[in-house]
């Protein structure tokens, strides 16, 4: 039996091959791989794991299942509580949740929780598993807007009970993030096609290319004889950096970048949507959203790619396995430096960032301690492009469009955590377009007790 201390290593692409293509860098546990590690957990009665997870799998359960070789019960087990297993299982911040209350972290590595979680979804979808069947119609319709992972989950759980539910979404593809954001090397996009086809064979509509705010508003949606409406529309509206010279040639919001990369394919040679071949990159930001502007820009032919980040490397909100991929991938990381002007030539094209040093004071509102300007210390980095990553928030279209509908001094959707319920009648809301830019989990998580309370609303309203 593998008690070890150290986790059965997961296999990964070479760090020099995977750079130059979008294949995935995680190749994940085989069945040998999986039973072996699953044997790692001590099975605690009062397992601290389930009290990280967002949405309380219940973790000892199902990695005994796996522990077995039973992985149909494992996958029941998880489908409980995850209505996305497959993308939990490779984008989830593990390391500050589920693993991170792990007791075999105390004294060497946690289990690996999510990997064990991406194994058991993979060989439920490789294996023809489907999750609960949906429940018979019962006449009642409901509207989601937006096909995040919010969305997804919400409308999962509302077509499982019987419900009639439409999702709209703006863009041509279903997904959200996990279509525009997330590149291919992190998480495929055959994984996520099949989490919209799961959705798809419950009965869920997808009418996409539909804007709510401009093709219908969210009165006129009840007009059309929705009884309730989830808004999941995610906070997709880029902030720029601030600085002077920003507008020039060669500088992209990460969403832009990404979307252009991912959504439109632009790294394929037959693709018809243009991007800029940069040389020297520089991704300002030092998240999730960084780390993937930063590798995208590796894979499509920079030869220097820095992440520009104000704090220290203990400060950096990406999750821990995408630092290491990206150092591994040779993106080198500027700490302690803060973006002060954005240089460009007569034609108005990029050719640095003029920077400044920083170092550490007392801790900001944030807990986190403030960068404070280090004098005399500016310095230039010479690129041909700048992706600026530093944040996004609600697009303000939805709240300028729907009255009644309230919203905070930061654009986001006013909902209460328990149950999405918002101010205006029958509108419930949750994931990113009520908390900011946050984690696929919590935006599930959002989706999932909003569909039950929009379920107790409609047998209420209908009593
Ligand atoms: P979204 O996923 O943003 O989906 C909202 C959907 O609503 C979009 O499809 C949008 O087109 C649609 N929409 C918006 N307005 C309208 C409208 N008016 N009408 C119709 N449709 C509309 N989280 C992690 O946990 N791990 C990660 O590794 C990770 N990496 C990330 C990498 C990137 C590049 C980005 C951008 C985010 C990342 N995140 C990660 C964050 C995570 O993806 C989000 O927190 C999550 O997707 C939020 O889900 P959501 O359903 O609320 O919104
Ligand atoms: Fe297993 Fe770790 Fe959870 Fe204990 S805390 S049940 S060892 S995964």
């Amino acid at each position: 039996m593998a008690k070890g201390l150290n986790r059965v290593p997961v296999r990964e692409q070479e760090p020099k091959v995977r750079a130059t293509n979008f294949d995935e860098v995680c190749l994940g546990y085989n069945k040998d791989e999986a039973v072996e590690e699953a044997q790692r957990c001590l099975g605690c009665k009062n397992a601290k794991c389930i009290t990280g997870c967002p949405v309380n799998i219940n973790i000892p359960a199902f990695i005994a299942q796996v522990k077995e070789g039973n992985f149909e019960e494992a996958y029941k087990i998880i489908g409980e509580s995850s209505a996305l297993p497959a993308v939990c299982g490779r984008v989830c911040p593990q390391e500050s949740q589920c693993e991170g209350k792990c007791v075999r972290g105390i004294k060497g590595d946690a289990v690996s929780i999510g990997k064990l979680e991406r194994f058991v979804a993979d060989w439920a979808k490789e294996n023809g598993i489907k999750p609960v069947p949906a429940a018979e119609k019962n006449g009642h319709k409901i509207a989601v807007i937006g096909s995040g992972p919010a969305g997804l989950t919400c409308a999962g759980d509302l077509a499982k009970l019987g419900y009639d539910v439409t999702i709209f979404e703006a863009l041509h593809k279903a997904g959200g993030v996990l279509s525009y954001g997330i590149p291919e090397f992190r998480l495929p996009k055959t994984i996520v096609q099949k989490e919209i086809d799961t959705l798809k064979d419950l009965g869920v509509e997808f009418v996409l290319n539909f804007v709510v705010g401009r093709s219908e508003t969210i009165d006129e949606l009840f007009g059309d004889g929705f009884e309730a409406i989830f808004v999941g529309s995610g906070a997709g509206l880029p902030t720029f950096i601030g600085v002077p010279g920003e507008n020039a040639n060669g500088v992209y919001s990460a969403n832009e970048y990404l979307t252009r990369i991912n959504l439109m394919k632009a790294y394929k040679e037959n693709s018809d949507t243009p991007i800029y071949h940069a040389k020297k990159v520089a991704v300002v930001g030092g998240g999730n959203v960084a780390m993937d502007a930063a590798r995208c820009a590796k894979r499509m032919g920079a030869e220097e790619v820095y992440i520009v980040y104000r704090r220290s490397e203990k400060e950096l909100p990406a999750r821990l396995e995408e630092i290491h991929h990206a150092k591994e991938e040779g993106v080198v990381f500027k700490f302690l430096t803060a973006p002060l002007e954005v240089l460009s030539d007569e034609n108005f094209n990029v050719t640095g960032l003029k920077c400044q040093q920083m170092e550490l004071g007392e801790p900001d509102a944030s807990g986190r301690r403030r960068p404070i300007p280090v004098e005399g210390s500016e310095f230039v980095l010479d690129l041909d492009c700048v992706i600026a990553a530093i944040g996004t928030s609600p697009n303000p279209l939805i709240r300028h469009t729907t009255p009644g509908l309230d919203t905070n001094r930061k654009g986001c959707i006013v909902a209460d955590d328990e149950h999405g319920i918002t101010s205006k009648d029958g509108v419930f809301a949750g994931g990113d377009a009520v908390t900011g830019a946050a984690t696929v989990i919590l935006a599930m998580g959002a989706g999932k007790r909003a569909a039950a309370a929009m379920d107790e609303y409609i047998k209420n309203k209908n009593k």
